[in-house]
């Protein structure tokens, strides 16, 4: 299990005067084997954050450090990336004209030293196991994404950064994109990865409904900034300041109820959390 912390983290787009500073000195740890939430609305900075966590955004100033390292540092040894982002839109990340299993199976890291025969074996059991940890049925290992459904897409984009045996996932909005009656079940699936493989998890999202599902601790992003942190039941129970609590009220009714540590049922999921 690893920590995740961001470290006095400013990031900036852009030069002179028509620099943007999209994230300004953010502060913010995931601890081992946690699923901290982030939530902010659109342009607050969140997927500039998320960026950061794989090396990904122009960081002006601070650092941000797995288990104490610099992530993207010179001292990180050759390999897949510890730290694996997952993002809102799966049809971007994976390729139409390659099938699911070769798609997963470009993500697992080759072997060294081994005949191919049996490299394409353990390859193929890889996929098979990463498939069926995302409860994906590996005989669709054939299918092309066009195929599939969306809620089956986002399996296939999680599977792959699972390919690299990270110890800790950014989540960027992974259910924004899908139809309400699916979110439950992948909100289902990131829980049992966190608890199953001990990731740590980022799970951003301007849903908070869906943060508060998933999520033991909270922060709220605005322009940049956080302006509030703390258990996600505290947060968004009682909320300490005015966006937040602005936040709250664009939420639709059903889903301001009490905090419950249950299980979503995905049959029947009714819930519009937009
Ligand atoms: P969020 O994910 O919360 O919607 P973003 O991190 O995407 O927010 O964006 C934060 C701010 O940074 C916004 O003002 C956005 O316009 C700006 N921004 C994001 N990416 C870039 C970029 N590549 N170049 C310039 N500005 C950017
Ligand atoms: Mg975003």
């Amino acid at each position: 299990m690893s920590e995740l912390r961001f470290d006095d983290v400013t990031v900036r787009y852009g030069a002179g005067r028509r620099t943007t500073t999209a994230v300004d000195g953010v502060s913010l740890v995931v601890p081992p084997g946690e699923i901290v939430g982030l939530v902010g609305e659109s342009g607050s900075g969140k997927s500039t954050l998320a960026r950061a966590a794989v090396g990904l955004a122009p960081v002006h100033g601070g650092q941000v450090l797995l288990d104490g390292e610099p992530v993207g540092g010179r001292r990180r040894t050759a390999g897949p990336s510890p730290v694996q982002l997952v993002f809102q839109d799966p049809a971007s990340s994976l390729d139409p004209r390659m099938t699911v299993g070769e798609s997963v199976a470009e993500a697992v890291p080759r072997e060294r030293g081994r005949t191919s025969a049996a490299a394409r074996a353990s390859a193929r059991a890889e996929v098979e196991r990463l498939l069926t940890l995302v409860h994906l049925d590996p005989d669709r290992a054939g299918a092309y994404p066009g195929q599939l459904s969306g809620g089956q897409r986002q399996r296939v984009a999680i599977a792959r950064a699972l390919a690299a045996r990270p110890s800790v996932v950014v989540a960027d909005e992974i259910t924004s994109a899908l139809d309400v009656s699916i979110q439950g079940a992948v909100l289902n699936l990131v829980r049992e990865l966190q608890r199953d493989l001990g990731l740590s998890i980022l799970f951003i999202s301007h849903d908070l409904a869906v943060v508060r599902y998933v999520a033991t601790r909270v922060a709220v992003l605005h322009r940049g900034r956080i302006v509030e942190r703390g258990e996600t039941a505290q947060v968004l129970g009682d909320p300490r300041h005015d966006y937040t609590r602005s936040l709250l009220a664009a939420v639709p009714s059903p889903l301001t109820g009490p905090l419950t540590g249950g299980t979503i049922d995905s049959t029947r999921t009714t819930r519009r959390p937009t």
